[in-house]
């Protein structure tokens, strides 16, 4: 990795944050500045101090006289004992100001990471559902919850990198002035040392994030879909398989990170070997050259200072860069996910007085395999459409397709005329009680999950439960307050269907759509449910009913055969 590999990453960083956070991340900067300067000066403030004290006679003369004529006192003495004072409020400032830094310091990167964080969740929230059928929610909530967190830290490491670089150019600005000869000469060579091993560095780090990245999101799916199938893991026994798949990814995780800590510490113990190596041998090669030990005083008088205060600075900059390196692939994550295909809602209105029709639809899940091939057709306000074919056919297909959450590949959906574009599908929706053929109530009371997101209102949520022919079984349980359970695992697979259709029913929607949505019940319930949909709840509705038994759609006034692609209606 070269060094101009960085900028992308500050172009990306820059796309993802806010002006909020720009101007916050450049103030951070200014205050880094800061404290690298009180940094530089804590180092050198207090040679001066001892040398004074341990010898007042300096005052007579050089730079201590300038400041002591300045200040004015008379007493040497004093002086010292105000120099003093002054270097303890230094260091109480110093303290409380580099808390501050830390505090502000973290602060950023915690407001990165929400912003990050919610940004991901509101454009996996916002993509079409589609392109939602691609994806694994277990890899989902690894980059919400985990490559947010990192991409914060590579703002926090850039800003502590960027704090020693100061520390280190402020330092190096006094070396040059004590000695810029020994000093340039010292750069030369620690700077041919650094650049020859850190491409090597931070290229193997950054390999070490990609693996890092992709065994993490691997252990995120083995989990989901571990306990997605609790019943299946259960009746196979497979529970030593599942660890043992589990096992591949943690192992390779937890390597990266053993390596990456070590790769952290390589730069320091090749500049300290280097370094001293090089200081033994100077000083070896002086003695010889010169025979003149009093050459060498001040070579390593240069050398201590720079080993005892700009290297530990370089060190730690170079495991900020290498950190970077580390985590780098989470803000390219990051970047690449917060800026999905959204799907935009607009607010215009739909009217639906007359009909839905469909006018040339074609869809495709992937390209070139084709489900539905231009279809057209018209359903009445009003009428009961059923739909049958065989499994597989397209019958879920299309009527996701109609409901608005599928978008025709090519061809138009009218609603009373008016086609269903992005700015009229939320109010589209709005009209829509959906009964999906596979249900998943969410870990809640029965209240929570037929209201979903609407104003709950317990005597409206009896009504649809009663409607729905679940009062029965429910007031024996806590009514509306009964618990379901992850996936409403606590109820039986009728009793969830019954649920479901209570929660279409609430809205009071214009189109209701069943997509096998009596299946799992006994003949007798569906006969009572059908019973209570085509007597009183459908009155004034649109029905869509998806069906295998004959019994249960034998009530529509049409019958919709998907069968290759296409349609035809069979008589009834
Ligand atoms: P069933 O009676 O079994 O519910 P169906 O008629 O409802 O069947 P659909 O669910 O509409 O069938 O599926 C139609 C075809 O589209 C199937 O061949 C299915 O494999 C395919 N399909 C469904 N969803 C996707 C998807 N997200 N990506 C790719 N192909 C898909
Ligand atoms: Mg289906």
């Amino acid at each position: 990795m070269k060094l101009t590999a960085f900028i992308p990453l500050a172009d990306r960083l820059s796309r993802l944050l806010s002006r909020k956070h720009k101007l916050y991340f450049f103030a951070l900067i200014t205050l880094t500045i800061g404290l690298s300067l009180l940094e530089a000066v804590g180092i050198s403030i207090i040679m001066p101090f001892i040398s004074v004290a341990a010898n007042p006679d300096l005052l007579n003369s050089g730079w201590y006289k300038t400041v002591f004529d300045l200040v004015g006192f008379v007493e040497k003495n004093q002086f010292i004992l105000m120099f003093g004072v002054v270097i303890i409020v230094f260091y109480l400032f110093r303290g409380v100001y580099s808390l501050a830094h830390v505090y502000l310091v973290n602060r950023f990167s915690q407001a990165l990471y929400k912003h990050f964080s919610r940004t991901l969740f509101n454009s996996f929230l916002s993509m079409p559902y589609k392109l939602y059928t691609q994806k694994n929610s277990g890899e989902l909530m690894q980059i919400i919850i985990t490559e947010s967190r990192n991409a914060s830290n590579l703002a926090l490491e850039v800003l502590l990198g960027s704090s020693e670089l100061f520390t280190i150019l402020f330092v190096y600005a006094l070396m040059l002035i004590m000695n810029w000869k020994m000093t340039l000469t010292l750069t030369a060579v620690l700077l041919v040392i650094i650049a020859s091993f850190l491409s090597f560095l931070l290229r193997k780090s950054k390999a070490m994030g990609v693996k890092r990245s992709s065994s993490e999101r691997q252990l995120f799916r083995i989990l989901r879909e571990a306990f997605g199938n609790f019943k299946f893991v259960k009746l196979k026994g497979n529970e030593q398989n599942i660890l043992g798949e589990f096992t591949s990814p943690l192992e390779s995780h937890s390597n990266t990170q053993v390596i990456n800590n070590t790769l952290k510490i390589f730069p320091k113990s090749i500049l300290e070997f280097l370094g001293f190596s090089l200081l033994v041998a100077a000083v070896i090669l002086i003695l010889l050259v010169y025979r003149d030990p009093a050459r060498v005083i001040p070579i390593i008088s240069m050398y201590a200072l720079a080993m005892y205060r700009i290297l530990p600075s370089v060190h730690r900059m170079l495991a900020n860069v290498n950190t970077i390196a580390y985590i780098q692939v989470s803000l390219d994550i990051v970047y690449r996910n917060s800026f999905l295909e959204a799907e935009k809602e607009g607010t215009a209105p739909v009217a639906f007085g007359k009909s839905i029709r469909l006018e040339n639809v074609t869809f495709e899940y992937v390209t070139g395999n084709t489900i539905l091939n231009a279809v057209s057709f018209e359903i009445p306000k009003g009428q009961r459409l059923a739909v049958i074919g065989e499994s597989g056919s397209g019958k879920s297909t299309l009527v996701d397709l109609i409901i608005g959450v599928n978008k025709p590949v090519s061809g138009t959906i009218y609603i009373d005329g008016e086609a269903l574009t992005n700015d009229n599908i939320r109010a589209w929706r709005n009209r829509i009680g959906y009964i999906p053929q596979s249900i998943y109530l969410f870990d809640g009371t029965v209240a929570d999950n037929v209201a979903f997101g609407s104003e709950p209102d317990e005597d409206r949520i009896q009504t649809v439960l009663q409607k729905a022919n679940s009062w029965d079984f429910l007031s024996q349980k806590e009514g509306v307050h009964t618990r379901v359970g992850e996936g409403g695992i606590q109820l039986s697979g009728g009793q969830q269907q019954r649920i479901a259709i209570a929660r279409a029913l609430y809205t009071d929607p214009d189109l209701l759509v069943l997509d096998e949505a009596t299946s799992a019940l006994d003949t007798e319930t569906e006969i009572k449910i059908m019973d209570e949909i085509y007597s009183n709840i459908s009155e004034d509705k649109t029905l869509i009913i998806i069906a295998h038994r004959i019994s249960t759609v034998e009530r529509c006034d049409r019958k919709l055969r998907i069968e290759n692609g296409g349609i035809e209606f069979a008589r009834n």
